[in-house]
């Protein structure tokens, strides 16, 4: 179980069990990037972009390194806050990495970026987070240093990291709708509250599941699998359920798809701790495929040298130079490109289904 904190409290609101069920919490490449630009942010304007670039991960360096540390603005950043739901206060706190205390009753969160002074709270936001004023994560945090710092109204706004500035989009919080959002908050963890002491907590399926750490627990899920599984026995049936209600199949459709993505994930999750055994001599397991990308620019004097239509083609792999040179010529053109460094190559992990290894 996870109470929700500021940055989950829409997905409590949707859905309580989605705080209640098991998570499971994996990194797809724009958490990564997220994560990986707000240590930036945080550390840019203290220490200069060169070292606050060398904190981060090496492959999120260059399209973090497009934000101008300059266009940062000046404040607190990365403020723990703890909010007291029952008696509507709130504290700033002193911990790291998001280790906060879990009090009874209390919800947490972290400010990107505190304006005592013009009395503002900021978010770092990469891609579209949609509206400031629609933002709950937004409200909460705005409600939350209000009451630590006493405060009848804040300006939230969302700092969207789109290329060398930062956009913004803020909105202005009066009291009126800061109690609101108190209320709103109340109503979410009582509901959250309810589902904890349910066997199995009711769940509430829509668009949202995507975002779910707790889909591979989820009931919806699961019986989302099975139906797949059955209407897939029988072609008549799967003619039927379209013939019948073709918006309901294509919405099924797309929840079904995000079902077994994240079936996937999981059975991915658990073959990169250990094989998983399927009972027939085979196995699944995670293999490293290697996947070798080439540089148009620095290519394409050797590829011009070796494959003369080079220029009508889109794209060049290796698997079609392969094709139009057989394996051998391939892989001498392959060293070639390697030597002019106009190879990239990264690791990719599969999941496949493979012969049983020897214990
Ligand atoms: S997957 Fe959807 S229905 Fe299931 S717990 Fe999560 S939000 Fe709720």
């Amino acid at each position: 179980m996870a109470r929700p904190t500021a940055s989950s409290l829409w997905l409590g609101e949707l859905c309580p069990a989605s705080h209640v069920l098991p998570q499971v919490r994996e990194t797809n490449e724009g958490q990564a990037f997220g994560t990986a630009i707000h240590k930036y942010a945080e550390l840019a304007p203290q220490i200069g972009k060169e070292r606050a670039l060398a904190a981060i991960p090496e492959e999120m360096r260059e399209r973090c390194g497009e934000l101008d540390p300059t266009s940062l603005p000046a404040g607190n950043r990365e403020v723990p806050i703890e909010y007291d739901l029952e008696h509507g206060e709130a504290r700033l706190l002193d911990v790291t990495d998001r280790a906060y205390p879990k009090r009874e009753g209390c919800v947490y969160g972290t400010i990107d970026v505190l304006q005592i002074q013009r009395q503002s709270v900021w978010d770092y936001k990469s891609g579209w987070p949609g509206s400031a004023n629609e933002s709950l994560q937004l409200a909460a945090l705005g409600l939350f240093a209000a009451r630590a710092l006493r405060w009848d109204e804040v300006t939230v706004g969302h700092l969207r990291i789109d290329g060398e500035r930062l956009r913004l989009d803020f909105h202005l919080l009066s009291g009126i709708e800061l109690a609101a959002v108190h209320a709103r908050i109340k109503s979410i963890l009582a509901r959250y509250e309810g589902a904890k002491s349910q066997e199995i907590p009711d769940v509430y399926p829509g668009d949202h599941c995507t975002m779910c750490p707790a889909m591979p627990a989820c009931p919806a899920t699961t019986a989302m699998i099975r139906q797949v599984s059955e209407a897939m026995a029988e072609e008549s049936r799967v003619a039927a359920m379209v013939e019948a209600d073709p918006v309901g199949a294509w919405t099924f459709l797309e929840r079904a798809g995000d079902a077994l993505d994240r079936l996937r994930a999981e059975l991915k999750r658990r073959a990169s701790m250990a094989p998983i055994d399927l009972g027939n001599g085979k196995q699944l397991r995670i293999l490293d495929v290697e996947k070798k990308t080439i540089d148009g620019k620095r290519g394409l004097p050797i590829l011009r040298d070796t494959i003369p239509d080079v220029d009508a083609l889109c794209s060049v792999s290796k698997t079609r130079l392969e094709k139009a040179l057989g394996k051998r010529n391939a892989n001498v053109v392959m060293q070639r490109l390697e030597a002019a460094g106009a190879v990239e190559t990264n690791t990719e992990h599969h999941l496949r289904k493979v012969a049983a290894k020897e214990p």
